[in-house]
C-alpha cells in the first residue's frame, strides 16, 4: 500500500500534458518508438510469417502452398515491405515453400537465404531452386547453435542438428526471435523427437523459452508434447493451419495442452492474419483479429499490461471547493508506454466497484473517475453513483487490472 505522494503542482504540470496527450493522441502513440511486428499470414494449410521492424528489418519464415503465393506478395507489397532481408525456409514441404516461387519471381529484393539443408526432391522444391539461382542466391544452412543478429532482432538457430534426422519435418529450421525483452519460438513442422532433443540440451532448451509460440506443424497431435510446451512458457500460441484441412489440425488433444500449459490460441483458420505487435515490453494483438474469439479475449493482449499506473489524488469532498462540486479519483499513467485500461476496477473500502471500458491512456495521462458527473475532458469516467462514494473521515481506493492483480492503493 502506498501513500500520496504527489503534490498538486505536479498534478496541474500531469494535466497539462494529458490536455497535449488527448489532442496528439495518435501520435503519442505512434511516436513511442521501435516496434517490431509479426504477421501470421492467412496462407490456409501451410506457414507464413513476416516480421517487420521499425529500423525496417524484414524477415519472412516460409511462404505457404504455391497457391498463396500471389496473395502473400501483395500482401507484403501492400503493407509497404521494400526488400526482405532474410528469407528462412524452415523445411522444403510444399506448404511452406511453394509460395516462396512467387516472392522470388516478384520484384521484391531479397538478400540472404535460410533452409535447413536438406534438399527435396518435389518439382515444387526444384522450381523455388531455379528461382533462387536465377537471382543469384545461395542459401545457407541452418543449424543449431548458429546466432544472427538482423537489425534490431537476437536469433539464435535451435534446429535442425548436426547430423539432421534426414526427415524433412524434424529437420525444420527452429528460430527463437529476441526483441527488447520479448522472444518469439517459430518452430516449422517439428514433431516430439525434435521437441526431445531440443529438450535435452541446456542451452536449446534455454533457447525455446519464448512469450509467443508458432505451433509446430499446424497443430498435429504428434508435435507440443506437454514437456516441450512447459520449456518454452508461451503466453500466447498461434496455429497456422487451413480450415476444413485433411490432416485433422489442429487436434484435439495438442489444443487441450496448449491450454493446459496455460497459453491463449489464435488460429489462422478462425482469426485470418493474425498480427502480434510488440514494443520490446508488452506484446499486443489487434482486436480487430480477435472478434471470433471468446469474450476474455476480445481486447488487447498484453504480457505486461498493468504498466506503471497509480492512483495520484483523491478529492473527496465537493463542499470545500465550488469550483467542484464532485468527487474524483485520480490515476496516473507514468508508464512510457500507453496503457489499456479495458477490463480494470476501482472500488473503495465499501466495495464500490467502477469497471474501465476500453480505454487506452498514453503516456503522462492524467484521467478522474468522477463519482456522479461525466467529465469527458477527464477521460469521462464516472460512477454515475448520485451520492458520495469517498469517506470525509478516511477510505482507501484500490486500482486492480484486468487480471484481478493490484496495481495500486491509496488510503487517507
Ligand atoms: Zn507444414
Amino acid at each position: 500500500m502506498r501513500r500520496n505522494t504527489s503534490s498538486r503542482t505536479k498534478l496541474m504540470l500531469a494535466g497539462l500534458l494529458a490536455a497535449a496527450a488527448l489532442l496528439f493522441g495518435s501520435l503519442a502513440y505512434g511516436g513511442l518508438g521501435e516496434t517490431l511486428q509479426v504477421t501470421y499470414l492467412d496462407v490456409g494449410q501451410g506457414d507464413s510469417i513476416w516480421l517487420h521492424a521499425a529500423d525496417g528489418t524484414d524477415v519472412l519464415i516460409d511462404g505457404g502452398p504455391v497457391a498463396a503465393g500471389p496473395t502473400v506478395v501483395a500482401y507484403l507489397q501492400d503493407q509497404g515491405l521494400d526488400d526482405i532481408e532474410v528469407l528462412v525456409l524452415t523445411h522444403g514441404d510444399a506448404d511452406h515453400v511453394g509460395g516462396l516461387i512467387a516472392v522470388l519471381q516478384s520484384a521484391i529484393p531479397v538478400e540472404q537465404v535460410f533452409y535447413n539443408g536438406l534438399d527435396h526432391t518435389t518439382a515444387t522444391y526444384a522450381a523455388f531452386q531455379a528461382e533462387l539461382q536465377h537471382r543469384g542466391l545461395t542459401p545457407v544452412p541452418a543449424q543449431a547453435g548458429q546466432t544472427y543478429i538482423w537489425g534490431p532482432l537476437d536469433a539464435a538457430v535451435l534446429n535442425p542438428q548436426v547430423p539432421g534426422t534426414g526427415d524433412q519435418n524434424e529437420d525444420s529450421v527452429v528460430l527463437a526471435v529476441t526483441y527488447g525483452a520479448v522472444r518469439w519460438l517459430f518452430t516449422g513442422d517439428i514433431g516430439s523427437a525434435t521437441e526431445q532433443t531440443i529438450l535435452l540440451s541446456d542451452t536449446l532448451r534455454a533457447g525455446a523459452t519464448a512469450d509467443v509460440l508458432k505451433v509446430a506443424h499446424h497443430g498435429s497431435r504428434y508435435s507440443s508434447t506437454t514437456p516441450f510446451l512447459d520449456a518454452v512458457g508461451a503466453e500466447l500460441a498461434v496455429i497456422c493451419v487451413g480450415a476444413d484441412n485433411t490432416y485433422g489440425h489442429p487436434a484435439e488433444e495438442t489444443l487441450a495442452r496448449l491450454r493446459a500449459a496455460g497459453a491463449r490460441i489464435l488460429r489462422t483458420d478462425q482469426n485470418n492474419t493474425v498480427v502480434v505487435r510488440t514494443d520490446g515490453q508488452t506484446f499486443q494483438v489487434q482486436a480487430d483479429y480477435l472478434l471470433f474469439l471468446p469474450l476474455a479475449l476480445n481486447r488487447w493482449v498484453s504480457s505486461a499490461q498493468t504498466g506503471d499506473v497509480h492512483i495520484a489524488d483523491i478529492f473527496r469532498d465537493g463542499a470545500i471547493d465550488p469550483q467542484e462540486p464532485d468527487e474524483y479519483v485520480e490515476i496516473y499513467n507514468a508508464d512510457p508506454r500507453p496503457i489499456q485500461l479495458d477490463g480494470w476496477t476501482l472500488r473503495d473500502e465499501a466495495n464500490h466497484v467502477f469497471t474501465f471500458p476500453n480505454y487506452v491512456m498514453p503516456p503522462d495521462q492524467v484521467c478522474r473517475i468522477y463519482t456522479n458527473q461525466d467529465h469527458p475532458e477527464w477521460c469521462g469516467f464516472s460512477y454515475g453513483n448520485g451520492w458520495a462514494i469517498w469517506n470525509n473521515d478516511g477510505d482507501c481506493a484500490y486500482l486492480h487490472d484486468s487480471t484481478g492483480t493490484l496495481v495500486d492503493a491509496y488510503c487517507y
